[in-house]
C-alpha cells in the first residue's frame, strides 16, 4: 500500500528522519516546519495521513488537530500525535482535540508503519463508501440522511482479559459506555462469547490458552466479524506482536497499565468510527434502492428492469425454458389525468402497481418502465401459460373499477397487454421489440386485450379477447 503521508515537525532533523524512515517503505512525504504552513498543505494537497508533532512554537499541535478537524475538507485525514515519551496528559489532549492516534518520541518504526497503514487503509474504506453513497445520493436526487450519528453508547463490550483485578477496573471504567460488558478469561471463552449484541472487542494477548492473533484473523476472515471494532491489549515488551495484530486487522492497541482516560478515549473513538460506518452503509443501501425502485409505485425502475434482464437472459442454462416478458400499458390514460387531474392518475398507477403484484409469482419481476408503461418478467415461463396470467391480470384490472380517494369516486380502467418470450443469451432489445409489437397490435385491435408475438398460442388463452399476431 502506498500512501501520501505529511509529517509536521519543527526540528527539521525530526522531519528528515521520519521522511527516511516512511521513503524506505515507499511511502510519498510531505513536510512542514510549523503549524500555518501544516494547515496550509493539508488543505492544499490532502494528504492520507498526517505525524503531528505536539511541541511547536506559536501554534502547537493541539491547535493544528482542532483545526484539521473542525474543516470539512480535511476531517477525515487521520491525524497521529507524536508526543514525548509517556507523556499522559498529552495524549489525552491530542484526543479530546481530535487526534486518531499517538506515536512517541523516538519513533519505534514497527509501531510507526502499523500505525499508518491502518489508518490509512481505513481512510481509504471511507472514502469509497463516501464515493458510492454520493454516486447514488446524485441518482436518487438527495433525500439521504446526513449528520453524526448521536448514539455513541456501544451495546456489548466483550472483554478478554486473563487478570481478575484488572479485568474489573476496565470493565468498571467502561460501564458507561455500554448497554453490557461481557467478560472473558480465555480464547475459548471469547469465542462463545461473541454473538450480535458485541460491538467491540478488547482482548489481551497473553490470554493463557490459546493466541489472541489468531483469533482476530478468524474474525477478520469472517464476513459478519470483519469490521468489528478490535482493541488488543498488551505489556510494554510485546510491541513487534502488536504490530503485527494492526496489520492483521486490529483496530487499536492498549499498553497495561491502562489510563483510565486513554480508554475511555480509545473505545469512544472506536464507537463514533462504528456508527460512522454504519451510516455510511445504511445511507448507501437506501440511496441504492432508491435509485433502482420508482417513487410512485415501488416497482423497480427501467433501469434496474432492463439490467436485471439482460443479466437473465445471459445466465439462462442450455435447454432451459423460456422467460416470458409482458408489457402493459393503460388504456385511454390521458383522459384519465384530462378528466379528473393527475393525482386522481396518480392514485391509479399506483393502484394498478398493486394489483398486479398480486397477480405474478414471487420470481417474476415488475418494473414500471415510465409513464403508465410496465413490464413483468417470468422466468422459466412459456408463450402459453405466460397469456393466461396476461389474461388473468388484464381481467383483474378491468373487472373491478379503481376507487379514488377523495370523493370515492369509481372509475373504469383498462390495459392492453403485448407478450414475448426469450430464449438463453438473446438480445434484450430484441425481445422487448417483440413484445413492442405485440402490444402495439393489442392497442390497434381494440385495447383491453392480450396478444402475445407468434400464432401458435391463439388457443391457448382460452375465453379471454386475446388473439394472436403472426411474426
Ligand atoms: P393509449 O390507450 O394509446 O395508451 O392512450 P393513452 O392516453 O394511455 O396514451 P398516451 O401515451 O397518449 O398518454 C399517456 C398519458 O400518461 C400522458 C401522460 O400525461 C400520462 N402520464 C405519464 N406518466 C404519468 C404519471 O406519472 N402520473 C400521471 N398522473 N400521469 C402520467
Ligand atoms: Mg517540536
Ligand atoms: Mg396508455
Amino acid at each position: 500500500m502506498t500512501a501520501r503521508v505529511l509529517v509536521v515537525d519543527d526540528v527539521e532533523l525530526n522531519v528528515k528522519l521520519l521522511e527516511a524512515k516512511l521513503a524506505g517503505e515507499y511511502f510519498e512525504v510531505l513536510s512542514a516546519y510549523n503549524g500555518p504552513r501544516a494547515l496550509e498543505l493539508a488543505h492544499a494537497e490532502l494528504p492520507d495521513i498526517i505525524l503531528l508533532d505536539v511541541m511547536m512554537p506559536r501554534m502547537d499541535g493541539f491547535e493544528v488537530c482542532h483545526r484539521l478537524k473542525a474543516s470539512p475538507r480535511t476531517a477525515d485525514i487521520p491525524v497521529v500525535m507524536v508526543t514525548a515519551l509517556s507523556d499522559v496528559a498529552d495524549r489525552l489532549r491530542g484526543l479530546a482535540a481530535g487526534a486518531d492516534d499517538f506515536l512517541t518520541k523516538p519513533v519505534n518504526d514497527i509501531a510507526l508503519f502499523a500505525r499508518v497503514r491502518s489508518l490509512v487503509r481505513l481512510k481509504r474504506m471511507m472514502e469509497e463508501l463516501r464515493l458510492r453513497e454520493e454516486v447514488c445520493g446524485r441518482f436518487a436526487g438527495g433525500d439521504i440522511a446526513q449528520g453524526e450519528a448521536a448514539d455513541l453508547m456501544a451495546g456489548g463490550i466483550l472483554l478478554a482479559e486473563e487478570q481478575e483485578f484488572a479485568g474489573a477496573r476496565i470493565a468498571e471504567t467502561l460501564a458507561p459506555l455500554a448497554a453490557s460488558i461481557v467478560r472473558a478469561d480465555s480464547c475459548a471463552a471469547a469465542q462463545q462469547l461473541l454473538d450480535e449484541a458485541i460491538e467491540l472487542v478488547i482482548i489481551s494477548l497473553s490470554l493463557p490458552d490459546g493466541d489472541a492473533l489468531r483469533l482476530l484473523s478468524q474474525w477478520r476472515a469472517h464476513e459478519s466479524q470483519r469490521e468489528l471494532p478490535v482493541l488488543l491489549m498488551a505489556d510494554d515488551g510485546e510491541l513487534p506482536r502488536l504490530a503485527k495484530g494492526l496489520d492483521l486487522g486490529a483496530n487499536d492497541y492498549l499498553v497495561r497499565p491502562v489510563d483510565r482516560n486513554e480508554l475511555l478515549a480509545r473505545v469512544r473513538t472506536q464507537i463514533r468510527r462504528k456508527r460512522l460506518q454504519e451510516r455510511l452503509r445504511d445511507n448507501y443501501r437506501k440511496s441504492l434502492s432508491l435509485a433502482l425502485t420508482d417513487e410512485l409505485t415501488g416497482l423497480y425502475n427501467r433501469r434496474y428492469v432492463f439490467a436485471h434482464m439482460q443479466e437473465l437472459l445471459a445466465r439462462m442454462p442450455a435447454g432451459a425454458i423460456e422467460t416470458a416478458v409482458l408489457l402493459f400499458d393503460i388504456d385511454h390514460f390521458k383522459q384519465v389525468n384530462d378528466v379528473h387531474g393527475h393525482p386522481a392518475g396518480d392514485q391509479v398507477l399506483h393502484e394498478l402497481a398493486a394489483r398486479a403484484l398480486r397477480h405474478v409469482r414471487s420470481v417474476d419481476l415488475i418494473g414500471r418502465l415510465g409513464g403508465e408503461e410496465f413490464i413483468i418478467v417470468m422466468p422459466e415461463t412459456r408463450l402459453g401459460g405466460a397469456i393466461v396470467v396476461a389474461d388473468r391480470l388484464r381481467a383483474a384490472i378491468a373487472h373491478e373499477p379503481f376507487v379514488l380517494r377523495d370523493g370515492g369516486k369509481t372509475l373504469p380502467v383498462t390495459i392492453s397487454i403485448g407478450i414475448a418470450t426469450a430464449g438463453r443469451g438473446e438480445e434484450l432489445d430484441h425481445v422487448l421489440k417483440r413484445a413492442d409489437d405485440a402490444l402495439y397490435a393489442a392497442k390497434h385491435a381494440g385495447r383491453n386485450r392480450v396478444i402475445a408475438f407468434g400464432d401458435q398460442y391463439a388457443a391457448a388463452a382460452g375465453d379471454s379477447v386475446s388473439i394472436a399476431v403472426a411474426s
